[in-house]
């Protein structure tokens, strides 16, 4: 039995989490927000702590055996998120502070350098702003034209129209792939099929696929990936850019500094070889190495794995959410085994705002988010200013979901108890 194998994993790995054992607000913290960040493993806690306890020093420097050990701890790390990508070469992963920061590289390194004015960049309006704005900065300074492919009726990505967006003009496709407020997987293999038959290049924002499904950089093809370590059990502060190798060759450096140099004079400088053209300055040295006790926890406990977990207690949240009166969902409802969509659900309710109803649930001990997540143009396009949002993880139970749905209805039913008198 699939549901008796998974149930295993999740109480397996709880007593991983030291977090959770927590009581908040009189009760037990049920963690539902683990779209904007994870919580971390001992694992991940103990290499942060292992570092700075044993191993601290400066990387790439010294001769001496404490900046060696940080060196390789840190390097290993890069090696590690290769693998975990299927990236070709470990010079194709740049350490970034995080995905942001790591769209900010792409966009002022190649978009400012190659894009000129008419060229066009097809977005999405479900895209988060750390996937909007850098362009828009690029759109500002080069005259490039962002076009933005609109959800369909059912909060998907519209194929039809991205098909009719492209042109000899486009020169970029920026795309997340799993939407963090619909829910929705972009459909990659004909997207950036499609996108590189007009000559385009491809960013795909990856920070709400990778903590939970396999991810295959050469399978998808994609030009350059972007994630944040905070979101998929490592640190803050660490987040990566893949890049095919021969783009990063041919990009010119984004920050200068030490680190990223090969040969310098007062007026002119060469640059390192890659990753290192990208990395100017010390690094989130710690956070690296955390960051690479992330990828082998998720990888021992296998992506597959946490992905057919995370499909059943979607559907447990959409059947759960169903049966409540008054909710508006958002995004694709899952198929009968819980995929096709992310683990996560935004709604809004007739008789509260999504503001008041966190807050209230909070008094339960229930984690969620209220908001516009990130993507306002996306809530503008839904014409509401915010959902709530309930995000899983594979540590999450089916006991939580029941305790988080328990506390929705009896929120509602005393909302509209008031309203009655
Ligand atoms: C969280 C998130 C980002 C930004 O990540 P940061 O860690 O804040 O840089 C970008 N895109 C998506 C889809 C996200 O969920």
């Amino acid at each position: 039995m699939v549901a008796t194998a998974s149930k295993t994993l999740a109480s397996q790995v709880r007593q991983d989490f030291p977090i959770l054992h927590q009581e908040v607000n009189g009760h037990p913290l049920v963690y539902l927000d683990n779209a904007a960040t994870s919580q971390k493993p001992t694992a991940v806690i103990n290499a942060l702590r292992d570092y700075y306890e044993g191993d601290n020093a400066n990387v790439h420097r010294g001769a001496h055996t404490l900046s060696n050990r940080a060196t390789d701890a840190y390097e290993a790390t890069r090696d590690k998120l290769a693998a975990f990508i299927n990236a070709s070469s470990r010079q194709e992963i740049v350490y970034t502070r995080n995905a942001s920061e790591a769209i900010n590289l792409v966009a002022y390194s190649w978009g400012m350098s190659a894009l000129t004015a008419g060229d066009e960049i097809i977005l999405s309006v479900m895209e988060h702003h750390s996937n909007l704005i850098p362009w828009q900065f690029v759109a500002q300074r080069t005259g490039a034209v962002l076009k933005f492919v609109e959800p369909t009726e059912t909060g998907e990505f519209n194929l039809k129209q991205f098909e009719s967006l492209l042109s000899d003009r486009t020169k970029l496709v920026s795309i997340v792939h799993v939407s963090n407020t619909l829910g929705c997987e972009t459909p990659v293999d004909k997207v950036i099929p499609l996108a590189h038959k007009v000559g385009a290049k491809v960013l795909l924002d990856a920070c709400q696929s990778i903590p939970h499904m396999p991810i295959d950089v050469q399978a998808l093809d994609c030009d350059w990936l972007v994630a944040s370590g905070h979101k998929m059990c490592g640190p803050t502060g660490i987040g990566f850019l893949y890049g095919k190798l021969d783009l990063l060759e041919s990009m010119p450096p984004f920050l200068g500094g030490g680190e990223m140099i090969a040969d310098v004079s007062l007026e002119h400088s060469t640059y390192a070889e890659l990753p290192h053209k990208f990395e100017a300055g010390t690094p989130a040295i710690g956070e690296a190495i955390a960051l690479g006790a992330a990828v082998d926890y998720l990888s021992n406990l296998g992506m597959d794995n946490i992905h057919a977990y995370e499909a059943e207690l979607t559907r447990h949240l959409f059947d759960g959410l169903s049966q409540i009166d008054g909710i508006t969902l958002y995004g694709p409802q899952p198929s009968a085994d819980g995929t096709g969509r992310a683990a996560l659900a935004a709604f809004t309710t007739e008789a509260v705002h999504a503001h008041d109803l966190a807050t209230l649930i909070d008094q339960s001990g229930i984690a969620i988010r209220s908001g516009h997540h990130c993507t306002q143009p996306l809530h503008k396009h839904l014409k509401v200013s915010a959902t709530a949002r309930a995000s899983l993880s594979f540590y999450n139970t089916h006991d939580e979901i029941d305790q988080f749905l328990t506390a929705l209805q009896d929120t509602l039913e005393f909302f509209a108890s008031v309203m009655d008198d």
